[in-house]
């Protein structure tokens, strides 16, 4: 009997070490430890072992036993382990394998100058304000002060829609309404589209980018005006930019201003871009709020005063980019784009 059990294990174990498949294990498993398995018939024998002999052969049989599912158990680890290895391999992402080409958009360069110019403002206490591109000739002319006969009012110089109503030509109607609707202090910019009836050419385009700013308070003069222009230009240009502020005539303020800054390509030594004379021309327009104006919008004039300055987005953009034809900037052609 106990021979009969020894070598039945001995043959189940080397079976169980021969299988190749995990099926063929639980079949094993099956056949002899089931309950009509081989191993357990055994057990039903043991009629024909004597009183003495039973519990050893029966302690045996269950050490044999624990035995034989220990390396069932075993062996069904190992195929577990296999298996895994081959999905891991099989579902393994190689990276290099296809790769697609996506092309990622990005923003516009005149976009980006103007978010810049935005940021900066802000970050010098200013707000931003939108407002919209179809004007009334009251806000966009009249409360800015600009005579009745004032060549910019021309059919030839700006887009009407009926006799009220036009394409804004500049940003500055903005200024009317945050006057008209906000007590001072005001501090803010605006920047957006604006139209004029431009032929186009490498500088000019019929639709164009301008930001301006604001100040009203008590006690504003024109000191305010250039501190806050000249820490500007040297925050957003560079330190060794210099300004120059030459007198100029805007209807809406008095005394009115143009700003040179040094030339971006040389700094100030003088080269071709420059026509050699060292400055960027007319890159702002500024100057202190014209009485009329406040008045128009209902701000006392003996109690406050303010300044406003002017620029445009498109001609910030091409010096800053050293791009010297404005139609690439609406050309929207990738190659242009793609390498800013
Ligand atoms: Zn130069």
């Amino acid at each position: 009997m106990k021979e009969l059990i020894i070598d039945l294990k001995n043959q189940i174990l080397q079976e169980i070490k021969d299988v190749k498949e995990k099926d063929k294990i639980e079949d094993i498993k099956v056949k002899y430890l089931g309950k009509k398995g081989k191993f357990t018939s055994i057990l039903r024998n043991m009629s024909s072992v004597s009183k003495e002999e039973r519990p050893k052969i029966g302690e045996l049989i269950n050490i044999s036993k624990n035995e034989i599912e220990e390396k069932i158990n075993e062996k069904i680890e190992i195929f577990n382990k296999i298996e895994l290895e081959e999905r891991i391999k099989r579902e393994t992402i190689d990276v290099t394998i296809n790769k697609k080409i996506v092309n990622i958009g990005h923003r516009h360069p005149l976009n980006q100058v103007k978010e810049e110019l935005e940021n900066f403002f802000v970050s010098m206490g200013f707000s931003v304000v939108d407002g919209p591109e179809i004007e009334t000739v009251e806000n966009n002319f009249n409360k800015l002060n600009s005579p009745l006969d004032h060549p910019s009012r021309e059919m030839s110089d700006t887009f009407y829609i009926d006799k009220d109503l036009l394409l804004r030509t500049h940003t500055s109607p903005v200024q009317i309404r945050t006057m008209m609707s906000t007590k001072p202090p005001i501090k803010m910019v605006s920047a957006g589209r604006t139209f004029r009836f431009d032929e186009v050419d490498d500088t000019h385009s019929p639709m164009f980018h301008q930001i301006e700013g604001l100040v009203v308070d008590e006690n504003i003069n024109m000191s305010n005006l250039i501190d806050t222009l000249n820490t500007f230009i040297k925050e957003f240009f560079g330190k060794d930019m210099k300004t120059r502020y030459r007198p100029h005539y805007f209807p809406f303020t008095e005394p009115s201003a143009e700003v040179d800054v040094s030339c971006f390509n040389c700094k100030g030594k003088g080269c071709n871009v420059c026509n050699g004379t060292g400055w960027s021309m007319e890159l702002l327009g500024c100057g202190m709020v014209h009485p009329n104006v406040l008045e128009a919008c209902g701000i006392d004039s003996k109690k406050y005063s303010g300044f406003a300055f002017g620029m445009g987005i498109d001609r910030i953009t091409m010096v800053k980019h050293k791009i010297n034809n404005i139609r690439l900037l609406y050309d929207n052609d990738k190659r242009f784009l793609e390498q800013f």
